[in-house]
């Protein structure tokens, strides 16, 4: 064995797509190349004031010291009169962990319950990062298909053929990145009716676009009393408060899992920035109006990017519900070719767009669905029209 040889654990993971090709247009950018960026999943809008004030106060009030590991009691508090007011669901503070970021608290949790060989049901499309966290715990992944025919959503007579006796978890995410989907109440109660019949299995509830939603008030899974004390809700202020960079998430669950979670953090991490906590407990409980405002220019966007996506021929896409993700299928170009280049799969087209046409986007592959491709609509109205105008020209020219 060599002396620079990772560890057979890191060596197993791929890299972050997301990120990866995010990357990649900086990259292009900072040499000089006009790249619009759709690749990554964040909103574009800057953290709002009054949350930026309150961490400004934080530093002159001297929060500089080692918080507690699961998070400021004011932050817990906060967080629990959040999930009473926006969701109807009953906390203690106990039962929360505050993390740097949502992607620490699914990871927290996935670590805390599975063990090696546990199987762990992943609904696709999925967010890249799920399928590489279970690997870290050494599950094993199973892969729920949902194709655009159905709203890229699982059913209940699906999930019941995917569970065995070694099933540990299923993750689910509504509003869905990447297809921007949203269960609806009666479609989480029917997949929740076949998880009451199961009881060893811990649902994993990804709810941080919670308040990107088009479509009426956000439903979570956890408000089923049959399952209720199985449930792990993930959420935070990433992207409903425009903080993707503050890392500042968090995991509401049985006590048992947060206490385990606090327990990995201890060891690991510690709790969050001082700071950062501070500006949270401002955006769980100071105004929300901004919230919806941001909401309002993604739904403006939304029906942009449906609107003009819907003029390329090669591209078929869902109407999303939530988040901020458009999810065409491509397939239709595989097999095309342009300026000397063939383009065989949906990371051939990322690439192929990305070079051409100076617009950054992320192939399905990553997020298990082969034959689509991601496109983020957290940008301005204007970028949005400019890249479909480049996209559609270079689109076109694949024969
Ligand atoms: N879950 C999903 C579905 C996401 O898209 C993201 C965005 N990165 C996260 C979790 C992680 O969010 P955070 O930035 O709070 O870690
Ligand atoms: N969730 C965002 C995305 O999917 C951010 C990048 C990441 O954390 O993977 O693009």
């Amino acid at each position: 064995m060599s002396s620079q040889q990772v560890s057979t654990r890191i060596a197993k993971l791929s890299p972050s797509e997301t990120l990866a090709m995010s990357q990649r247009s900086s990259e292009l950018k900072a040499q000089g190349v006009d790249v619009i960026n759709l690749s990554v999943g964040e909103p574009d809008f800057f953290t709002p004031d009054h949350i930026k004030a309150a961490a400004r106060k934080a530093i002159d009030d001297n929060f500089s010291f080692y918080s507690p590991v699961s998070g400021y009691p004011d932050l817990r508090k906060a967080i629990v009169e959040k999930l009473k007011r926006d969701n109807g669901l009953e906390y203690t503070p106990a039962q929360i962990v505050v993390s740097n970021g949502a992607k620490q608290s699914v990871c927290n949790a996935l670590l805390c319950i599975v063990n090696p060989g546990d199987e762990v049901i992943v609904p696709a499309p999925y967010w890249v990062s799920y399928v590489e966290m279970v690997k870290l715990a050494e599950g094993k992944n199973v892969v729920v298909s949902a194709g655009i025919e159905q709203d890229f959503k699982i059913t209940p007579v699906q999930l019941e053929a995917a569970i065995t006796p070694r099933t540990r978890a299923l993750i689910l995410c509504s509003p869905s990145n990447p297809t921007g989907s949203v269960y609806s109440r009666e479609e989480l109660r029917g997949l929740a009716a076949v998880l009451a019949r199961h009881p060893n299995i811990i649902v994993l509830a990804d709810e941080i676009y919670e308040h990107i939603n088009y479509v009426g008030r956000h439903e979570s899974i956890a408000q089923f009393p049959e399952i209720r004390d199985r449930v792990v809700v993930v959420n935070g202020v990433s992207k409903a408060y425009a903080m993707t960079g503050w890392r500042i998430g968090f995991l509401a669950a049985p006590e048992w899992i947060a206490k385990a979670c606090s327990k990995l953090q201890g060891q690991y991490t510690s709790g969050p920035s001082s700071i950062s906590q501070k500006a949270a407990v401002a955006a769980f409980a100071g105004p929300q109006d901004c919230v919806e405002e941001m909401r309002k220019a993604f739904q403006r966007r939304r029906d942009l990017v449906v609107e003009l996506c819907g003029e390329i021929p090669g591209l078929k896409a869902n109407v999303p519900e939530g988040a901020f993700y458009l999810f065409p299928e491509c397939d239709a170009y595989f097999g095309k070719s342009a300026e000397g280049r063939k383009v065989e799969n949906a990371a051939d087209l990322a690439m192929y767009l990305l070079e051409t046409a100076h617009v950054a986007t992320v192939g399905g592959a990553a997020f298990g669905a082969p034959n689509c491709i991601r496109l983020s609509y957290a940008t301005s109205d204007e970028n949005l029209v400019e890249a479909f105008a480049r996209l559609k020209k270079a689109l076109a020219a694949l024969h």
